[in-house]
């Protein structure tokens, strides 16, 4: 039997014939679908790179690129010409270096881990120390061993999170004049990027503009995603984007400019009939206003839909597309199920077995954000691990 007559075999979904049988198999036994379109990730990357020349794009590929696979993103960016990488945890790079061109640069945005120095000469990642301890053990680390690998100088310019203060990185002046100084960056990082018109973004660009331009040689980096759409006056030499890569609006005051990177699907297992004034779910609080179908999916808080976006009575809940149409979702989200009013759709628009779009087809995952009360990156980063995930390739550039 060849992968198509398996596909064809298997009546529940529209499958792409050119599937392997393990693939088709795979989807077929799945509780939902996680597509990453690796094109459009790539495109998000082009153009964000695009409104920030000369600067260099970098690209943020913490927390297993925000959901959508470390690997697979930074491989398809690296094939686009993307060379330097920021995670977030040492482990993280231990992961992904493997992966990377060696060319690549790759930054741990969390810094210096105590008693790790090798763990970083081993695979050539680069701390971005944020405080004066960090720097005094990455140095001991490097005079002892000899390894001459770079590091970031994180300042803090009004985040008070992680960064030297300005005046403290105004003390390591004196470095530079070390050929072996081993500073290959100094960066900090916006608090209020995505709202224009904040006082601390012009302020936190002035401070740092001040510091940076004394660490001459240095390359500097400021921008996160909303911070690249700020102008010019905000690229420095490197802008380091995550959200904006995987379909996060940056700009969440405008339309969105960047390409939806991820698609969320969960599988119909259930139709079923509720008479008018019937309750749905735990807590009962969704009652059916008239005779109601519902299509039972299998997907629920665990893989990332969030309680706060079920249906109450008198409230507008979040909704699905089901067979090409919207449909709102009735009741509280389960752990592992979620059921969609269906009551609009055609009598034989949709059957058990089919898929509904939780994420796609319209639904965005700014939209989804507010129902859930978050914001886009959390959305994508609890997305869970219990979707079979589908990589759309990048085309070839
Ligand atoms: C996460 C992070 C970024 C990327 O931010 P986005 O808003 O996702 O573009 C950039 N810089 C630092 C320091 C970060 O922690």
């Amino acid at each position: 039997m060849t992968a198509s007559d398996t596909a064809t075999a298997l009546p529940t979904l529209d499958m792409d014939v050119s599937l392997s049988v393990e693939e088709a198999a795979a989807r077929h036994a799945a509780s939902g679908l996680l597509t990453v379109d690796l094109d459009a990730i790539v495109a998000n990357w082009r153009l964000l790179a695009g409104k920030s020349t000369p600067a260099e794009c970098a690209a943020v590929v913490k927390a297993d690129a925000y959901g959508c696979g470390a690997v697979p993103v930074a491989t398809a960016l690296a094939g686009a010409g993307c060379n330097t990488f920021f995670v977030a945890t040492l482990n993280e790079a231990r992961a992904l270096r493997p992966a990377l061109p060696e060319h690549a640069v790759l930054y741990v945005l969390d810094g210096f881990f105590p008693h790790c120095g090798d763990v970083y000469a081993a695979i050539d990642a680069r701390p971005v120390i944020g405080s004066l301890i960090e720097l005094a053990e990455w140095d001991v680390f490097r005079r002892r061993s000899g390894w001459r690998g770079g590091a970031a100088l994180h300042i803090d310019t009004g985040m008070n999170r992680l960064g030297v203060l300005p005046a403290e990185a105004e003390g390591l002046l004196p470095r530079l004049r070390q050929a072996d100084h081993g500073l290959t960056l100094v960066m900090s990082h916006l608090a209020c990027a995505d709202t224009p018109d904040h006082p601390l973004n012009g302020r936190q660009a002035a401070a740092f503009r001040e510091i940076a331009s004394r660490f001459t040689g240095v390359p500097a980096a400021l921008a996160n995603s909303s911070g690249i759409f700020l102008g010019p006056a905000f690229h420095f030499d490197m802008v380091r984007p995550g959200a904006a890569l995987y379909g996060v609006n940056p700009t969440p005051e405008a339309d969105n400019p960047m390409k939806p990177a991820v698609g969320v699907e969960a599988r119909i297992v259930q139709i079923r009939e509720v008479a008018r004034g019937d309750t749905v779910g735990y807590g009962a609080t969704w009652t059916a206003r008239r005779p109601t179908r519902l299509a039972i999916v299998t997907a629920g808080y665990a893989d990332g839909y969030f309680r706060a976006a079920g249906g109450v009575d008198g409230v507008r809940s979040a909704e699905a597309v089901v067979a090409g149409q919207r449909c709102p979702v009735a009741g509280r989200i389960s752990m592992d199920l979620i059921a969609i009013d269906i009551t609009d759709l055609a009598d034989k628009a949709v059957r058990r077995g089919h898929m509904a779009t939780l994420i796609g087809g319209g639904v965005t995952v700014d939209e989804l954000a507010r129902h859930f009360g978050t914001i886009g990156y959390e959305v994508l980063t609890s997305l869970g691990n219990r979707y079979h995930r589908v990589y759309k390739p990048a085309a070839a550039a």
